[in-house]
């Protein structure tokens, strides 16, 4: 017993090696791109709560609801394994640069760990933990046979070549390759990762293992990727709004959207929204915002900056300072960028009707609150971003097998499992008065927790006794 720890001591110590294990990368290229700001993403202003903060405020305000036992949640708090790995490269520059890789399995009740490998210099031990124990709930709200857990190397790919951004590819999975597996963990992109990322991923594993598609998902079509997996996580977004839309009195055909932050997700939800007749009237990416209060063509604009255009130099737009994107009047904001990007400091002035969350905990529990006292309906990012894990598993059943699906039939499987995951959500939180953020982590936990009895993880609850 005398190793064991009480749910505040497992609160303190985490919260200590929170500020300790800052896993800084101190190369050269780190240091210089301190200096000149980092041409990778991140958030303007500093939320006032870290992203490990905001996963657990929301678990443990579910699990307050729920009567979830002290012991139990302390099951959950931390993560199941955390590897950490130092990644040396030698760059064109001549030098070495060290990059330090984390994968963090939060838990595996449900099935293989899954989740994505995040590129960003500011990737910390912290914020992976925090993204691991989010895919430990969405799986479950998605209910695809997976656990948790998540990836990423604090490098800026912005500032590496592609022949070094493969070398730390393959070096990281040559480094965390013992923990991954078609039945083990099951890594997929994220920010700043893609399918060539998921290529290079594959062909080390297969190096060690032998031909290997289903070790990771979100892989090039070439390769065994499946199709629709790219659009996944955007379309999933726009069929939760598809879904919501009618109780809250909008019209897709007669929406007007913003878009915050033009990557994989955030731009394929905003060219499936246009195909469905709504408007993007402003957007933002790391570049820059505009807005055009007429309308942005959604598709013409990711061409553009495909073809390495800045977004501010789009046509027919407006520049505004990023911070006022928020400002701007619509029905649907979608945030798909970082992080803590709907503040305490920035709630109050947001003009939408509806918020769905693209990004992973965009909005901090603060925010939440504002949010919720202005009458603004929130998709949470634990369900309405769960279409890219949704057809995550989808290219893993078709790996196993080896065969493929059309596309027609994947978003049709995807529209399926997404409205399924709202109506579950939605009815409960009409049934206890609650928000959706709150039933969806309700039903996330107790499947979770469930699946941890009934395999025997945790043990059932001891028969009160009577006397
Ligand atoms: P991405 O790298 O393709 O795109 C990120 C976008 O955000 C880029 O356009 C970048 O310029 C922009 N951005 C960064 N900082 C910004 C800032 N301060 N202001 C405005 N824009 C900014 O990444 P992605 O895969 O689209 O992921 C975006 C979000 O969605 C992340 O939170 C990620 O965890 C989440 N998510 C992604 C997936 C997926 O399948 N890719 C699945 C679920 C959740």
């Amino acid at each position: 017993m005398a190793d064991t720890k009480t749910a505040e001591e497992v609160q303190e110590d985490t919260a200590k090696e929170d500020s300790e294990e800052q896993h800084t990368d101190h190369s050269p290229m780190a240091s210089e791109s301190e200096r000149e700001g980092s041409g990778g993403a991140k958030p303007s202003q500093k939320a006032e709560v870290s992203n490990l903060d905001i996963v657990r405020h929301y678990f443990d305000k579910a699990a307050d609801h729920m009567g979830l036992e002290d012991d139990v949640r302390v099951v959950f708090w931390t993560p199941y394994r955390e590897v950490t790995v130092q990644i040396p490269v030698k760059c064109e520059d001549g030098k070495i640069h060290v990059f330090s890789g984390y994968r963090i399995q939060h838990n595996g009740a449900r099935g293989p760990y899954k989740g994505g490998i995040r590129y960003h210099p500011e990737v910390d031990v912290d914020e992976v933990r925090a993204l691991a124990s989010l895919m430990t709930w969405k799986t479950a709200v998605a209910n695809v046979p997976f656990g948790g857990a998540k990836g990423g190397v604090n490098c800026d790919p912005s500032k590496l070549t592609e022949a070094e951004l493969q070398k730390v590819t393959r070096s990281f999975m040559d480094k965390i390759e013992k923990v991954l597996g078609p039945t083990r963990d099951i890594p997929a992109p994220d920010v700043n990762t893609n399918a060539q990322v998921m290529a290079w991923m594959m062909d080390e594993y297969g190096k060690l293992h032998g031909h290997t598609p289903a070790i990771v998902t979100g892989k090039p079509i070439s390769l065994e990727g499946s199709l629709g997996r790219e659009a996944a996580t955007g379309r999933g977004c726009v069929y939760m709004f598809r879904e919501a839309a009618p109780s809250l009195g909008l019209s897709p055909a007669a929406t007007k959207f913003v878009v915050q932050g033009y990557g994989n997700v955030g731009s394929w939800a905003a060219r499936i929204m246009q195909q469905l007749g709504s408007t993007m009237v402003a957007v933002s990416d790391a570049n820059g915002a505009v807005k055009n209060e007429d309308g942005i063509d959604a598709a013409a604009l990711h061409d553009h900056i495909s073809q390495g255009g800045l977004i501010t130099d789009f046509k027919d737009v407006e520049e505004i300072d990023p911070e006022d994107l928020v400002e701007v009047p619509c029905d649907v904001f979608i945030p798909a960028a970082l992080g803590g990007m709907i503040r305490e400091d920035n709630a109050d002035r947001m003009n939408c009707k509806v918020v769905v969350e693209g990004a992973n905990s965009p909005t901090t529990p603060a925010a939440d609150t504002i949010l919720r006292e202005k009458d603004t309906y929130i998709i949470p990012d634990v369900m309405a971003n769960a279409g890219g894990v949704v057809v995550s598993y989808f290219e893993w059943v078709q790996n196993l097998q080896h065969f493929q699906w059309d596309e027609r039939d994947i978003n049709d499987k995807l529209a399926t499992k997404m409205r399924k995951a709202y109506r579950d959500v939605s009815a409960r939180a009409k049934e206890e008065g609650l928000d959706l953020r709150e039933a969806a982590y309700l039903v996330g936990i107790e499947r979770v927790v469930e699946a941890a009895r009934t395999r025997g993880y945790i043990e059932a609850p001891s028969a009160k006794s009577t006397s």
